[in-house]
């Protein structure tokens, strides 16, 4: 099946006389005619349900969309975007190891890397992607045991060079981590590219109606536990009657583990009714990302023509510095763009209250236009000097076009532009 079609049919099959529609199961918990059935689920986590902290059939049948879509063996679902994060390192990190990644990612990721992962004993090691294979290898250490990076950064809006880190770290035995929020599988399939695990902050463009948050783990099966040093995986997990991960789950050891152990313990699962939403928004998912990338063109193309803006960027632009990565990885840039008004911080400011279309907000990748000041909002809690690496200053908007008439969206843009040299 192509992605339109796996978007209403994966993971979700009625039978003879079922429901047309994904149902709803409100259920904490699943019953059965025997102990010894309930034993052999707790023996073996794939044979049944049996607690809806860790698994529940409405929640199931969207992680089954989703990793169908990316390509994968594997999904979990998370109550949110930044639980996906957290989940998808803590399941092969502990104390005293260290991670690598971009600093071109989200504020929110940035925060968790850098702070409360520091607090949990888990080092991150930032590297510039503009560096060379050799100074980036040259970071790692011996307790290294993953390399992360984002598909397309929010806000920076950099395109990453997922098959070049995916290189460096397998290279280097640890698996490569891509945040995809931006692209969706629509736009990029990491996996394709060599990436291992996949991750998504469902409350974007998935849900894509702002009506709940969520995220999601994706496992692409690909990475082999046993050649690097993953003792979490396969040495036997006292917490789980002795299972070693890599042994009796091959390729779904990670996501596995991730389920029967962190989520089990972690307990940050969606409620069916979540998961029931987010298969409404999934299931327009290629037609809303054909019509962002249509519209966020119209507008970049738009701001770069402006005299208001000192500059834009939008990997869709053919004349943005991502624009080639763009073309190797991504099949549309996806709906949000980010411009420097002329005047600073300042004339940013006034750009916002010079807006009425566009709802000034803490959220992105939303069906209706929204804007977003980077420096005085999401990355306030960032030094300049991070800022700077994340590729942000005052002058920054960060711009997420919605599904409006381009017309209305253009008029609106103007008029704040407008306000901003007043
Ligand atoms: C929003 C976002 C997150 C965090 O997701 P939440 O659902 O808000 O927790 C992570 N990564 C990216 C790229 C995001 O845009």
């Amino acid at each position: 099946m192509k992605d339109e079609t796996k978007c209403l049919h994966s993971g979700y099959k009625p039978g003879n006389g079922e429901p047309r529609v994904l149902p709803i199961v409100q259920s904490t918990t699943y019953v059965y005619d025997s102990a010894a059935e309930v034993a052999a689920i707790f023996d073996d986590p794939t044979k049944g349900l049996c607690y809806s902290r860790f698994g529940n059939p409405t929640v199931m049948a969207v992680e089954n969309k989703i990793c169908d879509l990316e390509g994968g063996v594997g999904a979990m679902c998370t109550t949110s975007g930044q639980a996906a994060s957290l989940l998808s390192v803590l399941n092969i990190c502990k104390a005293g190891d260290s991670i690598v990644s971009t600093a071109e990612i989200y504020g929110g990721t940035i925060n968790l890397f850098a702070f409360t992962l520091k607090k949990l004993g888990i080092e991150c090691i930032f590297v510039d992607k503009n560096s060379t294979d050799e100074e980036i290898k040259a970071q790692f250490k011996p307790n290294t045991k993953l390399v992360f990076g984002e598909t397309i950064a929010n806000p920076a809006l950099t395109v990453f060079d997922i098959e070049r880190f995916a290189n460096i770290a397998h290279s280097m035995n640890v698996p490569l981590i891509i945040d995809n929020t931006f692209a969706t599988p629509i736009l990029c399939k990491p996996f394709e590219f060599g990436a291992d695990i996949v991750i998504h902050s469902t409350t974007k463009y998935m849900d894509g109606h702002a009506v709940q948050g969520g995220g999601v783990i994706v496992d692409s099966g690909n990475f082999d536990w046993t050649k690097g040093n993953f003792p979490e995986l396969t040495t036997p997990d006292e917490s789980y009657h002795g299972t070693i991960y890599t042994e009796s789950y091959g390729k779904m050891a990670y996501i596995i583990k991730a389920r029967m152990q962190l989520m089990r313990d972690f307990g940050c699962y969606p409620a069916a009714n979540s998961a029931f939403l987010l298969n409404l928004g999934l299931e327009t998912l290629p037609v809303r990302m054909r019509q962002y990338c249509d519209n966020a063109m119209a507008v970049a193309t738009y701001l770069e023509n402006s005299p208001y803006v000192d500059s834009v960027a939008y990997p869709g632009l053919e004349s943005d510095e991502n624009h080639e990565l763009a073309k190797k990885y991504l099949k549309g840039s996806s709906g949000v763009i980010s411009f420097r008004i002329k005047g600073g911080r300042a004339a940013a400011a006034k750009f916002m209250d010079g807006l009425s279309l566009a709802s000034n907000e803490v959220h992105v990748a939303d069906i209706r236009t929204c804007v977003l000041h980077p420096a005085s909002e999401t990355h306030r809690q960032l030094t300049d000097e991070q800022l700077a690496a994340a590729g942000i200053d005052g002058a920054m908007v960060r711009f997420s076009v919605g599904l409006e008439n381009i017309e209305d969206i253009i008029a609106d843009l103007e008029a704040g532009l407008i306000a901003s040299q007043k």
